[in-house]
């Protein structure tokens, strides 16, 4: 299996246009910025899947040489898009993906009614390209191209503040977990857990890798409380991943207010990493 971190902020990235926090300005300083929170995902090396579709992504898919069509042709590495939310900084992406000749979308029922009516991605899109879109249930095991197959599963039920008006009140936010048919790897996707959950212990067992949700490094970034905003910090997650040794743990959309995204971070995370933009990882 292989993975490809396109891009490690929260929404807004590093720096965000109109920030002038410490991190911000930093990151504008010294140029070592991070993109929106996006992953391609392989099982086979041919055969790619993004998971959400950053506002960012068409710089993110230029930077990956995997992603790029052949030479002379109009063909795509790029089978499809799996979605962990219907949040902005996950989907406004699908859009840039309008020159697909077919395009092939997952997503939880809540986020596919969300972008078919309150973010009305689905018939924009159509005017474009076909788009075939598939109900993600989490727990139900999905076989995709190459040999990847992908579970998600809950992770809170935080919508979009643009879909406020709509029912649905679970599987908002999911998290997947991916194995490949060939091989025993396991890599475990979730940037917006709010809490350690029941599901969230099963993804993680025998995953060997473990991409996870680093939004903000404290429980009081930036002088408020973020409970409630659907990230557990870093300082709440970590003893979680003490008591569950034995995948590779690496935090990922980094909030712009987080210490976390300079690199280096300016204290040690004792079990874990920080994910960086580009990374390629072979499992
Ligand atoms: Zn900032």
């Amino acid at each position: 299996m292989w993975i490809r971190i396109l891009g490690t902020a929260a929404g807004g990235g590093l720096p965000q246009w109109n920030c002038g926090c410490a991190e911000c300005t930093a990151a504008r300083r010294t140029g070592a910025g991070r993109s929106q929170d996006c992953l391609a995902v392989s099982g086979d090396g041919q055969a790619w899947y993004l998971v959400n579709a950053s506002p960012d992504l068409r710089t993110q898919l230029l930077s990956a040489p995997e992603l790029a069509p052949a030479p002379g042709t109009r063909d795509t590495p790029l089978r499809g898009v799996l979605l962990t939310s219907g949040e902005l900084d996950h989907t406004l992406g699908l859009l840039t993906l309008r020159e697909a000749a077919l395009l092939t979308v997952h997503a939880t029922a809540p986020v596919r009614e969300a972008l078919a009516r309150a973010f009305p991605v689905g018939p924009l899109l159509a005017a474009y390209t076909e788009v075939g879109w598939h109900t993600v249930r989490p727990g139900e095991p999905l076989a995709l191209a190459g040999g990847l197959r992908a579970e998600a599963f809950t992770l809170g039920g935080k919508r979009p503040r643009y879909a406020a008006g709509l029912a649905g009140s679970t599987d908002w936010v999911v998290g997947y977990r991916f194995t490949a048919q060939h091989g025993s790897a396991c890599a475990v996707y979730a940037p917006g857990l709010a809490e350690w959950s029941p599901a969230m212990d099963r993804a993680v067992e025998q995953a060997d890798l473990v991409l996870l949700d680093g939004t903000f490094a404290a429980p009081d970034e930036f002088g408020r409380r973020t409970a409630g905003m659907g990230h557990l910090a870093v300082a709440d997650s970590l003893p979680r991943l003490a008591r569950r040794p034995g995948p590779r743990y690496l935090y990922t959309h980094l909030n712009n207010t987080n210490p976390l995204g300079r690199r280096p971070p300016p204290w040690e995370v004792t079990g874990a990493g920080i994910a960086e933009d580009g990374l390629l990882i072979e499992l």
